[in-house]
């Protein structure tokens, strides 16, 4: 092996290209990631410098990452509302789009930053920021106001990087407003900052006197790193529930094996699988992206190899604002005399039609 080794010894955040540089994380082969930077925000924590191999140009925590020219090609077909968040926003912060709850946007802040994030736009040191005061109450009232809305979703943004002080206030407003009977906030933090998740932040999390479930965004099963695990032991043993989320992303987890690991992780660490997303149509993420077809072949791959508990659906947010579909292939289809139905080794066999 040659070469500085990664931000192994790095205590700090790694937020410019100099730093990455300087850490022995980007090499002089890597074009003018300077433009990248300064179009996308950057960020890459101490845990998840440490994961990175330097002598692997294929790494899938350094894709997830670290910028790379690729982000410069922009296609037709990408969006920078990819999920359509601002057709569905009432109020600032608040993105209403499914009856029964809404996500709270209370900060467009994150511990790292996702070369193939969906809210890219939106996020970082030039993105839309923290809710004031001001704003927050309004979105509080909002919520407070409507009698429909059941579940709270704190996103952003990661909710996770606000302070326990600033996630108390929060959390016992929400506490406040008794129509409100879950409170689920995802993250990435338990994984890229570990020891975030401290005495304080989870006493921070109970204030709201709901049920909280924790979605942990994790990619590849070397994110669930021990202090990882423990770091979501703290956040299960306090009661409050964990599920995960997963971008399926080309070269970082398109692999059954990848994938089996991951998932596998996840039940390990007490944490059910949910979604598995199929990549948004964000900016510069081209790259990222594999087709539906190839996603179906890997989720249907995943049935036939692992345990129930370890299978997440497979989701696309429909661009332009219109919600979430499971996109799965059928195992079963209707024929002239009832049903075809396929088993998890590929047989077919034939099922009444009722
Ligand atoms: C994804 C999303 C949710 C959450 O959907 P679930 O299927 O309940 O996880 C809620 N609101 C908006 C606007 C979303 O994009
Ligand atoms: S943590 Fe989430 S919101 Fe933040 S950059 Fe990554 S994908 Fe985007």
């Amino acid at each position: 092996m040659s070469g500085p080794r990664a931000g192994l010894g790095s205590s700090v955040v790694l937020k410019s290209i100099s730093q990455l540089r300087d850490a022995g994380l980007l090499d002089e082969q890597a074009g003018d990631v300077e433009a990248v930077a300064r179009r996308y925000a950057v960020a890459v924590t101490p845990a998840m410098a440490a994961l990175i191999d330097p002598d692997d140009p294929r790494d899938p925590i350094a894709l997830q990452f670290i910028p790379d020219i690729a982000e410069l090609d922009h296609r037709p077909e990408e969006r920078a509302d990819p999920i359509g968040d601002a057709a569905h926003s009432p109020v600032e912060g608040i993105v209403h789009r499914y009856p029964d709850r809404v996500l709270l946007k209370a900060v467009h802040v994150c511990p790292v930053y996702c070369r193939f994030c969906f809210r890219r736009e939106m996020v970082g040191p030039d993105g839309l920021g923290t809710l004031t005061a001001d704003a927050l109450d309004a979105a509080i009232a909002y919520i407070a106001d409507h009698a429909e809305i059941w579940e709270v979703i704190l996103t952003g943004g990661d909710p996770l990087v606000l302070s326990p002080r600033r996630l108390a206030d929060i959390m016992g407003r929400l506490a406040a407003i008794d129509h409100v009977k879950i409170v689920r906030l995802h993250s990435r933090v338990p994984a890229v900052d570990p020891l975030r998740i401290d005495a304080a932040l989870i006493a921070a999390l109970k204030a709201s006197r709901k049920t909280v479930y924790v979605a942990l965004h994790a990619n590849h099963p070397r994110e669930l790193t021990p202090e990882a695990r423990d770091a979501c032991a703290r956040l299960v043993d306090a009661g409050i529930v964990m599920i995960s989320q997963t971008v399926l992303l080309k070269g970082v987890n398109d692999d059954v094996a990848t994938l089996s690991a991951l998932m596998r992780a996840f039940v390990e660490t007490r944490i059910k699988p949910y979604y598995l997303h199929h990549p948004d149509l964000a900016p510069g993420t081209a790259h990222f992206r594999l087709s539906v077809e190839e996603g179906q072949a890997l989720v249907a791959a995943l049935r036939g190899t692992i345990s129930g508990l370890c299978q997440p659906t497979y989701v696309l947010d429909i661009p332009g604002g219109h919600g979430k579909a499971v996109i799965a292939a059928p195992s079963i289809e209707r024929t002239d005399q009832g049903h075809r139905v396929e088993d998890f080794r590929g047989g077919i066999h034939d099922y009444p039609p009722r």
